[in-house]
């Protein structure tokens, strides 16, 4: 095995320790899981300002930039987890493990899958192991948006899976606060980096930040904000609800490719701390620059990287292009951003609301077809 795949099986030492309390629990007649039992929760999709795109392949997976996201309320994953199968005393393995089986819809395309991504495989093996080993799930999720074309449907998807994990083993029982929100974090990143940005625990997360510490690991926090912000709005502009061909894992993988990589791990980090003030201080503008410059920087990433992923198309420029003039005429305060997709995210003020339903309207008679709209 190359160090890379044997870092993508490894976990970091304290969610060990965490996996291996589930297991003394279970050892212990505290824990225990039957044919039938089930987990439900749901979590929002977030969508990044300032953007996480690169990752150390053999640091467990974690960011090579801090990342600050919107939570995004209204655009969410809910997930049922049923057990097939039950627990055997220890040593007295099961004949038959149970497969784990996964069942995803979603409101846009009205289509379903049925199997499973090798991906959530892997992934269900790895936090099951050692606790839960001989027995499977059935998971059963729904998004409320458009999957895999760039409004986070992994980052809604793998926080929901986490949280109806946590619901089904009862860890509010088990864990303190603090370990509860680091499991939950850690294995949504694991499972989608961005998915972590979905976990925060606290009643109100309008921005969640996904920081990179000093000695290479990275936590989650919960920003506090000006008043004003709880006018944000937000909606997106779908010009395109394929699949994307490149998915954004392997999309990461290549990031550092790009010769303009370094360049933005150093700016990202240099205006991280003023990014986070101009939140508390609402400072409109510098949010703006710096959330649709950030947009421009990773996809010029992903455009000279090798491969290179391009996930734009002709329309996204033209969006994007009128939405700018459009903003310089009306003075609105709004700003756009994008995801790993060609579907153009608008962030405005409340009050701007009619001038951004004009704007919408406009774009569906200049692209000659009614394009849909999320929010
Ligand atoms: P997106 O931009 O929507 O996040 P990605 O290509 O990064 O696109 O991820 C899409 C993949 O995430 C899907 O193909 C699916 O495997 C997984 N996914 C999406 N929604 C869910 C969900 N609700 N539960 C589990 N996995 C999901």
């Amino acid at each position: 095995m190359t160090k890379i795949e044997q870092s993508q099986f490894s976990i970091p030492k304290k969610l060990e320790k965490l996996q291996n309390k589930l297991l003394n629990l279970r050892q212990t007649g505290k824990l225990l899981l039957q044919n039938g039992d089930v987990g439900i929760a749901s979590a929002p999709s977030n969508i990044a300002l300032i953007k996480y795109w690169g990752k150390n392949k053999l640091k467990f997976q974690e960011p090579d930039n801090s990342s600050l996201s919107f939570t995004l309320d209204h655009f969410r994953a809910q997930t049922n987890i049923t057990v097939r199968g039950r627990f055997f005393p220890e040593g007295d393995a099961p004949e038959y493990v149970p497969e784990n089986l996964f069942h995803l819809t979603d409101s846009e395309s009205q289509k379903s899958t049925e199997v499973i991504p090798e991906k959530l495989s892997k992934f269900l093996k790895r936090i099951l192991h050692p606790y839960a080993n001989d027995i499977g799930l059935k998971i059963e999720s729904e998004n409320n948006f458009p999957t895999a074309c760039g409004i986070a449907s992994s980052a809604a998807g793998f926080a929901a899976l986490c949280f109806a994990l946590d619901n089904l083993l009862n860890l509010e029982k088990h864990f303190s606060l603090l370990e509860r929100q680091y499991w939950l974090s850690q294995w949504s990143r694991l499972g989608s980096g961005s998915a972590l940005r979905s976990t925060c625990l606290a009643s109100s997360s309008k921005f969640v930040s996904w920081e990179l510490k000093k000695n290479g690991s990275s936590e989650i926090k919960n920003i506090s904000y000006h008043k004003e912000w709880n006018h944000l709005q937000h909606c997106v502009l779908i010009l395109d609800s394929k699949e994307k061909e490149v998915s954004s894992s392997s999309g990461h993988l290549f990031a550092d490719t790009s010769p303009f990589y370094k360049i933005r791990l150093s700016y990202v980090e240099e205006n991280f701390t003023k990014f986070k003030q101009a939140i508390e201080e609402f400072d409109f503008d510098f949010i703006t620059k710096f959330t649709e410059y950030d947009a421009f920087f990773m996809h010029s990433i992903m455009h000279t990287s090798t491969p290179q992923a391009i996930y734009l198309n002709t329309e996204t420029s033209f969006v994007i292009s009128e939405f700018v003039r459009f903003r310089q005429k009306t003075k609105i305060k709004a700003f756009w951003t994008l995801d790993a997709g060609p579907n153009v995210h608008i962030l405005y003020l409340q009050k701007y609301h009619a001038q951004i339903k004009r704007f919408q309207k406009f774009i569906s008679k200049e692209i000659g077809r009614k394009i849909k709209v999320y929010e």
